[in-house]
């Protein structure tokens, strides 16, 4: 029996990521930034064992348009599954078409059916925050984490010891002074409560393959305006040369391959 997960989408116009926790063929959405039908073409197109209707559950990081399109409203009334939001966020969730039906609310952690144990840990990005999502299963430790300013001693304790780590590598820095994007856009992202620059990232991820345990490593939401896929893979490989991670960077409309980790799988050398 395996995990697997694979980023069908990520980048400001649209995030979602596929994560199966055996070979079931069910699987769960963490966020729904593309719409019903995007996600449908993408696990087509990444040949996933997962089929559109054996989504289980969505898990949404925040209400933001990237990350919850609407168009799900009418695809969750016709054929419901549980949208877990992190309690503070169930208002807007509503006001943003979560259908209260769907609406699943939950504090620090909580177990997914037999499937999953499942951890929240609050992360800063604007307003009131994203949610960075820890799930235990039998077959893999996996962690996701997007939209935030900055690494918590929180969010790294929480995120020991994975089998699969994915983690946005937003912007360079160089890149972002140098955009024609305006003053307050900019502190905006860069401010702590934003996005994490690449070196922000690749220090989380030096912290969390320290001891080996991560065999795939994915980078989420580049920006298609300050960042750059070949200066990201040079940067982590100049930075981590030891990581025994492979490095997968997400694509803004393709699915990446669909990764696998077995429990007793050896990490790779
Ligand atoms: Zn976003």
């Amino acid at each position: 029996m395996s995990a697997s997960i694979c980023v069908l989408g990520s980048s400001s116009r649209g995030n979602a990521t596929a994560i199966s926790f055996d070979d079931s063929g069910k699987f769960i959405l963490v966020d729904a930034g593309l719409t019903p039908r995007g996600v449908r073409t993408a696990l087509v197109a990444a040949s996933a064992t997962a089929r559109f209707h054996t989504l289980r559950a969505i898990f949404l990081t925040h209400l933001d348009r990237d990350h919850w399109s609407p168009s799900w409203a009418r695809q969750l009334q016709r054929a419901p599954v549980p949208v877990i939001v992190r309690r503070a966020h169930a208002e807007l969730a509503l006001a943003s078409g979560v259908p209260a039906e769907c609406l699943r609310p939950m504090d620090a952690a909580f177990a997914l059916g037999k499937t999953a144990d499942v951890r929240l840990v609050k992360v800063p990005h604007d307003e009131i925050g994203s949610t960075a999502f820890r799930f235990d299963s039998e077959n893999a430790h996996i962690g996701h984490a997007t939209d935030l300013g900055s690494v918590s001693d929180e969010l790294l304790e929480a995120f020991a010891d994975l089998d699969m780590l994915s983690i946005e590598s937003n912007y360079d820095e160089e890149m972002q002074r140098n955009s024609p994007r305006p003053a307050f856009l900019k502190q905006r992202i860069m401010g702590g409560r934003g996005h994490l620059s690449n070196v922000q990232s690749v220090e989380a991820v030096r912290a969390l393959t320290a001891n080996g345990s991560v065999r795939h490593l994915v980078l989420l939401h580049l920006s298609q305006d300050c960042n750059c896929p070949t200066l990201v893979r040079e940067f982590f490989h100049a930075q981590l040369p030891a990581i025994k991670a492979s490095l997968t960077i997400s694509r803004p409309y393709e699915p990446t391959p669909i990764l696998c980790v077995r429990r007793s799988e050896p990490a790779i050398a």
